[in-house]
């Protein structure tokens, strides 16, 4: 894409939509055309001083030459860099300031970056008429192999999963008994995972309840419709939620029999009913949470106990100096020529990997089992059915991909591990407390 054609564009085309540390998404909303479906990334910097940050470069190539091939072009988000001139920066962050749009704590700390020189440019997920975007955050879709875990770990760790250990780490700090009270019922990825309905059916309601609340403060679940969050306590933004899913689920309209309570049709409970009748086959259909779960496993088959223990690491010793082998991240070059001899090791089926090379599967995985899914659900133009389109008793096309891939820092690793050993020591206390007795395990069926 030539930056003429995008600095063509007027800044007021551009609609905030979100931000996270370093960058800034604005969305194309101006008339239909080349940048219709787009979004913008933005760098920014401190509004005091500029920190180091993983440039956009590597991003958007580790993206292309590493996350493409193994997960599959269909899965990801095209992203490409385009060059722009600071006049147009700064037209930009001109128009995005009289919006107003950004947060105020976030205004208050940083400003898009006018001499970043680039731009990221992306198909948008979120935006576009009629259209509603389901975000889930899946986690960590398996249990450890027994093989490289402690003696007092290797129960614990095989049975229940690590996404169900942390959050009742974190619940339990306020209340211990409504954090297995919620355990119980709560969201388990290996459930969204499964491949089996009733079990993926189950991880959605237990999304769903999380979302209603914690007010959608809980980032498992996020709905946008047209590109604007869906907030839960919000009456008319649960409403468009609510009217979008009864016109595309293929379940009928409750009837009202005089006998039942005068349940109001926008109830949550119907809502969740139609999400689960939508979701549920178009995530059985899509290859994306399987591929996940495969690629989280199979770059982590030691387990960070195994990574520190094989790797002579001393992870588990403070009083150890960091091990030389953390101290460069990863380069494109470097993950490149690690990918490549994955593919060659994998051809001739050795398993003997170098040390550098079990850290960079290690970090990968890392970086799998921290992505969103995104589930864009867009109405068909009218006509789309006569067309002989395979899907012709839908009103609607589904899209699935995963975003979120970007390299993670390898100098975290003493920080993966102590989380670890701290959320094992909190449900094995809890265990011994109380008995493992009627405590959900991780891979039961419903
Ligand atoms: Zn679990």
């Amino acid at each position: 894409m030539a930056s003429t054609a995008l600095e063509s564009t007027s800044p007021h085309d551009w609609r905030y939509t979100a931000e996270g540390g370093a960058n800034l998404v604005l969305s194309f909303v101006g008339a239909r055309g080349p940048f219709t479906g787009k979004l913008l990334r933005l760098r920014k910097k401190k509004l005091a001083y500029a920190t180091g940050l993983i440039p956009d470069e590597v991003d958007v190539e580790f993206g292309r030459r590493i996350i493409k091939p193994l997960l599959g072009e269909e899965q990801i988000v095209d992203m490409e860099r385009v060059a722009v001139s600071k006049g147009w920066l700064v037209a930009l962050k001109a128009a995005l300031s009289g919006s107003e749009a950004r947060p105020a704590h976030r205004a208050a700390e940083d400003e898009v970056d006018e001499d970043a020189g680039v731009v990221v440019l992306a198909e948008d997920l979120v935006h576009g008429e009629g259209v509603m975007a389901i975000e889930i955050k899946p986690k960590w879709g398996f249990l450890p192999s027994a093989t490289y875990l402690s003696s007092s770990s290797r129960d614990i760790k095989t049975t229940y999963c690590r996404f169900c250990m942390h959050s009742y780490m974190k619940k339990a700090k306020s209340n211990p008994a409504l954090a297995i009270e919620e355990h119980q019922e709560g969201y388990c990825p290996l459930d969204l995972y499964s491949g089996d309905d009733r079990r993926i059916g189950r991880a959605v309601e237990a999304l769903w309840r999380a979302w209603e609340l914690s007010e959608g403060a809980a980032n498992n679940l996020r709905f946008f419709y047209e590109g604007v969050r869906v907030e839960p306590e919000e009456p008319a933004s649960v409403a468009h939620l609510h009217s979008f899913l009864t016109g595309v689920s293929p379940l009928p309209s409750p009837i009202h029999s005089p006998s039942a309570s005068p349940l109001p049709f926008t109830s949550s409970p119907y809502t969740l009913s139609l999400l689960v009748s939508i979701l549920v086959p178009i995530l059985l259909a899509s290859p994306l949470l399987a591929t996940l779960a495969t690629l989280q496993a199979s770059l982590d088959p030691l387990d960070i106990e195994g990574v520190s223990s094989q790797l002579g690491l001393h992870l588990d010793d403070d009083s150890q100096p960091p091990s030389p082998l953390l101290s460069s991240q990863p380069t494109l070059q470097e993950w490149i020529a690690w990918l490549a001899g994955r593919e060659t090791a994998e051809a001739a089926d050795s398993s003997s990997t170098d040390h550098r090379s079990v850290l960079l599967s290690y970090l990968l995985s890392a970086t799998f089992k921290d992505c969103s899914i995104f589930i864009r659900l867009a109405p068909k133009p009218k006509g789309a059915a006569l067309l002989g389109d395979a899907s012709t008793s839908l009103n609607f096309s589904a899209s699935v991909k995963a975003i979120d891939l970007d390299p993670k820092p390898l100098s975290r690793l003493p920080k993966y591990y102590d989380l670890d050993r701290r959320i094992v020591e909190a449900w094995k206390t809890m265990l011994e407390e109380r008995g493992a007795e009627g405590i959900r395990k991780c891979a039961e069926g419903v």
